[in-house]
């Protein structure tokens, strides 16, 4: 089976959590702070906090921005469901806004429509969540201009981000939002295992997810209600959670990061090379925005289906049959039974849903042979051949 994404790992990885296994330190030791300090120095964010998971690091991101009960939170219908999901964690509503057609990220100007019809009808979110589909940037700028202007937050899920840029910034370095998310889930451009990490500008909201990430326990004396006991004394002044990511996992994540430039720019390669050998196929390539690099998580196409025999489900199933592990980003959300049973309904977001109709990702990992790229494109292209 030829995946359609997967880790690569090094004998200088696999080194790296030798070494911690055999240290004194399995978790709360020295490697979880090296690692943040690795997250810090590639994307110039002041804070980086690692965590157990992208999905644990989006919730203490939402609850040190304030998010609870009678709040809303705005995100994508295209993206995994944990980018939802944090804000029902919270007790917070979600609602969604539709795609772009052509770069499938959250699309500005219907942003900016549904800021208005918002505010009119006193149902403004606290939280918009952009999601970096394949690694491609939002429109940041006119999305954080936006916000800005209704006091929305915004907290950049760039879990397929990692390794590329915005406007010449990298992303990750919060130029554009409160808070930014990493997942190093193995299919994701680093790994460590399960992992993710939540990075910020911003001193105190670094603070509100360091006592979230640690069952809302601290030892800073100016967080306390009273003098200390003695040298043992901690106090739990909030409500957290075990969101920590062992010193296993870090020790992995700061060997990973080391090749992190090099993963990118190999997925580039395969993206350039996919582009030459899909051309002329009745197939949409991703598109790539100027001032954008994505960190390439995904390459998806879409099936013109118009001029194609089989059916979208057909082209998947065919690819499948031959090994491919193709897989489709994503159901949108909305359209899941449990947010279907908030009342959403299929028609809600149509630039969404058609996306979905159409959207197929092809195997897309650093290690990727040529001849595996020939095989995917070859019974790629036996199966879309024209009505
Ligand atoms: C993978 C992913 C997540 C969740 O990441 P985990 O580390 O598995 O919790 C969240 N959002 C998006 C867009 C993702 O792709």
């Amino acid at each position: 089976m030829i995946p359609y994404g997967r880790q690569d790992i090094s004998d200088a990885d696999i080194e790296a959590v030798i070494d911690v296994l055999k240290s004194n330190f399995l978790t709360q030791g020295p490697k979880v702070p090296e690692f943040e300090k690795a997250l810090t120095s590639i994307t110039g964010a002041k804070h980086a906090l690692a965590m157990n998971s992208a999905t644990s690091a989006l919730h203490a991101a939402c609850l040190a921005l304030g998010l609870g009960k009678g709040d809303i939170l705005w995100t994508t219908p295209v993206t995994f469901v944990a980018s939802a999901n944090a804000g029902l964690y919270c007790g917070a509503k979600i609602d969604f806004v539709d795609i772009d057609p052509d770069t499938y990220n959250i699309c500005p100007k219907k942003l900016e429509k549904e800021l208005i019809k918002a505010q009119i009808n006193g149902t403004l979110p606290k939280i918009l969540v952009p999601v970096h589909l394949c690694g491609q940037s939002c429109d940041m700028r006119a999305i954080r201009d936006l916000c800005m202007g209704y006091g929305v937050k915004i907290i950049e899920d760039a879990s397929h981000a990692i390794g590329g840029s915005y406007l010449g910034g990298p992303i990750g370095n919060c130029a554009y939002s409160d808070i930014t998310i990493f997942s190093f889930h193995p299919v994701k451009i680093i790994t460590t295992g399960e992992g993710g990490a939540a990075l910020t500008n911003d001193d105190q909201l670094a603070d509100k997810m360091a006592l979230y990430r640690g069952h809302g326990i601290t030892r800073d004396k100016n967080m306390m209600t009273e003098p200390l006991h003695g040298p043992w004394y901690y106090q739990q002044v909030e409500l957290g959670y075990n969101y920590r990511m062992t010193d296993i996992q870090a020790a992995l994540g700061v060997s990973q990061i080391g090749r992190l430039s090099e993963f990118v720019s190999k997925r580039h390669q395969i993206a350039r090379r996919y582009d030459r050998l899909l051309d002329g196929l009745p197939v949409v390539i991703p598109s790539q925005l100027d001032d954008t690099y994505s960190g390439l998580h995904l390459y998806v196409i879409r099936l013109k289906l118009d001029y194609i025999l089989r059916s979208h489900k057909e082209v998947f199933e065919g690819l499948r049959e031959y090994d491919i592990g193709v897989n489709v980003h994503y159901i949108p959300v909305h359209l899941q039974p449990y947010y279907a049973a908030m009342g959403f309904k299929k028609g809600d977001f149509p630039e969404s849903e058609k996306y979905y109709s159409e959207a197929i990702s092809l195997p897309m990992y650093s290690a990727l042979s040529e001849k595996d790229q020939d095989k995917v494109v070859e019974v790629l292209r036996s199966l879309v051949s024209p009505k």
